[in-house]
């Protein structure tokens, strides 16, 4: 059975990485990777592949950057064009980017069997593109394989059947468990002059948080203000670079003098970074999760996250972009002792193990492909 992965953008690749070790143990399966060039520099793309030990995608469709109509568009085009040539007995996408929109609509419209891997999330927040792609795809895939029991009550309010949707666990977090110990030899500490335990992490690349002057403006200062109190590391997001740049702000940004400013970082530097950070700030949806199951206090940049176990029984807190409670959030984090990491159902490395195991156990052995 040839089953299609389609993979764009940096979380992509964390979250297929799993499902790739899990469905390639299994004889009679061909794990066939499209790439569809959502990301494309090396930092933000070809480095995940050596990290997690994905096979070099077997197609490329090199799309590139563009406005969501475009880009998703193109990938459409594409991605009909690759699957009409090669086949493919199912198509499974990730996430809630661009591509896993474009991917699900192909799939479905083509009719071949669809899964979609972490279902079911919900920020409520239609400000978020992510949102508006999560509800789409959702909408079409045959088998929605959820990471948490909120997502799976999402589903069925948006009147889903029972019995497509498959409570499996966040593979986000295998990622990590399967990693540690790779992820434990990175030399980025001695790189960039960080010691365990003494800086704080930040990831910010959200539209709703880098696009304007008045919102990096507004980052900015909480970060002048953090930095008195802790070392910063900035390992900044492609997008994020550009918007400074644009607004004129990078300088500022340099300017500030406990702050390192890096590279993006490939998955193995990143879980080095995280696991021995006193304190995480971001707007990301897996470094929310990430932070909770390493038991490192995060502050979500954001007003809503569709991550809400991560704020229930997690690290997480939602702290917007108020500067006053930015400080005040983090001050806490830091005088406290790093809390415990989260135990939460179904985070237990094997998520992915559990999405194989359900696809193998709907194949219709009689007529071929899956009973839907
Ligand atoms: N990440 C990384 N390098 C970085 C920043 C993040 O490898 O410099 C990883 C992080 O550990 C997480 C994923 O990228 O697994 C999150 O990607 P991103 O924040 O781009 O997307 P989101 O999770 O918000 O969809």
């Amino acid at each position: 059975m040839r089953w299609v992965a389609v993979v764009g953008a940096r979380p992509n690749f964390m979250k297929i990485a799993p499902i790739y070790r899990a469905a390639v143990k299994h004889e009679g399966i061909e794990f066939f990777l499209v790439h569809t060039g959502q990301h494309y520099d090396g930092g933000m793309s070809d480095v995940f592949f050596d990290d997690l030990g994905l096979p070099q995608p077997d197609i490329h469709l090199g799309v590139g950057s563009g406005t969501h109509a475009s880009q998703t568009g193109r990938v459409m085009v594409k991605f009909e064009e690759a699957v009409q040539e090669h086949g493919a007995d199912l198509v499974i996408v990730v996430g809630d980017v661009n591509s896993t929109l474009a991917g699900a609509l192909v799939a479905s419209k083509l009719r071949i069997p669809l899964a979609h891997v972490e279902a079911g999330f919900r920020s409520y927040d239609r400000d978020m593109p992510e949102e508006i792609n999560r509800v789409l795809t959702d909408a079409v895939s045959d088998f929605l394989f959820t990471p948490s029991e909120e997502a799976s009550s999402n589903l069925l309010k948006e009147g889903i059947e029972k019995d497509r949707i498959f409570l499996v666990g966040d593979v986000m977090i295998d990622n990590l468990f399967a990693n540690a110990g790779k992820a434990a030899r990175s030399g980025i500490g001695k790189e960039l002059g960080v010691e365990k335990g003494e800086y704080a992490v930040l990831t910010v690349h959200r539209p709703a948080n880098v696009d304007s002057h008045e919102t990096l403006s507004a980052i900015i200062d909480a970060l002048r203000e953090l930095s008195c109190r802790v070392r910063l590391v900035f390992p900044l997001h492609p997008r994020t670079e550009k918007m400074l740049s644009r607004h004129g702000l990078l300088e500022d940004l340099r300017a500030i003098r406990n702050l390192i400013v890096s590279r993006p970082l490939g998955a193995m530097d990143f879980q080095w970074l995280l696991t021995n950070a006193r304190l995480v700030l971001t707007d990301s949806g897996g470094v929310q999760a990430e932070s909770s199951a390493l038991g490192v206090p995060c502050l979500t940049l954001r007003d809503r996250t569709e991550r809400n176990e991560t704020v229930k029984l997690g690290t997480n807190v939602l702290v917007g972009l108020d500067g006053d409670r930015i400080i005040m959030e983090a001050e806490k984090a830091l005088s406290g002792s790093r809390p415990e990491p989260a135990r939460i159902s179904l985070w237990d490395g094997k998520a992915s193990e559990r999405i194989v195991e359900a696809l193998l156990a709907r194949r219709d052995s009689d007529r071929g492909g899956f009973r839907l």
